[in-house]
C-alpha cells in the first residue's frame, strides 16, 4: 500500500541538545497525523531520539550510512549500527553527498543493499541540475539514477525503497519546481518503475518530493496524484514548520 509521508531532514544541523529539544517539541506537536512521520537526524542523535521519539508517530531516518558492512573504514557508519539505534529508514542519494562526497550509483546500490539486508528501509533520493533541466535532460538524469543504483533490486527489495525526487536547482534555493513540474517527474517516475517491475509495485511505491518544500506550497504540491508527501530540509528544523507541512494531508 502506499503511504503518504512527510520526512524532514536536518543535515548537519543541530547539537546534541538542540536536536533534543527539537524532538522533544515534535513528540508533544505530533499526536494524530494524516500521513507517516520520519525525522532524518545526524548520526549522533539517532539513539537518543529514537528512544525519545519510541511509541510515538514520529519514526527516525539517518542521513546515510557506509557502503561496507563492517571494518577498516575509519569515521563510517553502518547500516547496521544505524538499525543497532533504533532507526527505521536511511535516507540514501542525497544530493550533496553525490556532489560533495562523490557518491556515485555502484557506491549508492551497496548502500542500499547494506540498508535492505538490515531491515531499514532506503528513502533514496534522485534530481537533475540546474543545467540538466534547462537542457531538457531531466528526465534522462533521473532514470540513470534509478537504473544505476535501485533497478537490479527484486521487487520485493524495491517494494521497500521510498522514492524522494529533489530538483538539485530547488534545494535550499526557495525556488520550489511547480506542482506541473513536479507532478510530470513523479508520474515519469512511476512510469519506470511500472516499466521494471509492474503496476502494482509503481502503484504502491511512495514518491516524496523536496526542494524548497514548506507550509505555504506543501498542500498545492501534496494534492497531486503522484506526489505522496514531501522530504524537508530547511522547513524541518523548526517545529512549527514541520508541522504546518505535516497539517498539509
Ligand atoms: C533536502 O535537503 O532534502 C531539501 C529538500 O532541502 P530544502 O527543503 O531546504 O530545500
Amino acid at each position: 500500500m502506499r503511504k503518504n509521508i512527510v520526512a524532514g531532514n536536518w543535515k548537519m544541523n543541530k547539537t546534541l541538545q538542540e536536536g533534543v529539544a527539537l524532538a522533544t517539541e515534535l513528540k508533544s506537536a505530533v499526536k494524530n497525523p494524516k500521513c507517516d512521520v520520519i525525522i532524518g537526524t545526524p548520526f549522533i542523535h539517532l539513539a537518543t531520539v529514537a528512544e525519545l521519539l519510541k511509541d510515538t508517530p514520529i519514526a527516525v531516518a539517518a542521513e546515510n550510512c557506509a557502503d561496507h558492512a563492517s571494518g577498516a573504514y575509519t569515521g563510517e557508519v553502518s547500516a547496521a549500527m544505524v538499525k543497532s539505534t533504533g532507526a527505521q529508514y536511511v535516507i540514501i542519494g542525497h544530493s550533496e553527498r553525490r556532489a560533495y562526497y562523490g557518491e556515485t550509483y555502484a557506491m549508492l546500490k551497496e548502500k542500499v543493499q547494506l540498508a535492505l539486508a538490515n531491515s531499514l528501509r532506503p528513502i533514496f533520493c534522485v534530481g537533475e541540475v540546474k543545467e540538466e533541466r534547462e537542457a531538457g535532460r531531466q528526465n534522462d538524469v533521473v532514470k540513470a539514477q534509478l537504473e544505476g543504483s535501485l533497478f537490479s533490486l527484486s521487487a520485493d527489495d524495491f517494494g521497500r525503497i521510498v522514492i524522494a525526487y529533489e530538483p538539485v536547482w530547488a534545494i535550499g534555493t526557495g525556488l520550489t519546481a511547480t506542482p506541473e513540474q513536479a507532478q510530470e517527474m513523479h508520474a515519469y517516475i512511476r512510469s519506470l518503475i511500472a516499466a521494471r517491475y509492474g503496476a502494482q509495485v509503481a502503484a504502491d511505491c511512495t514518491i516524496l518530493y523536496g526542494g524548497s518544500c514548506n507550509a505555504k506550497n506543501a498542500a498545492s504540491l501534496f494534492a497531486n496524484p503522484d506526489i505522496d508527501g514531501g522530504l524537508i530540509g530547511g522547513a524541518s528544523l523548526k517545529a512549527e514548520d514541520f508541522c504546518a507541512i505535516i497539517d498539509a494531508f
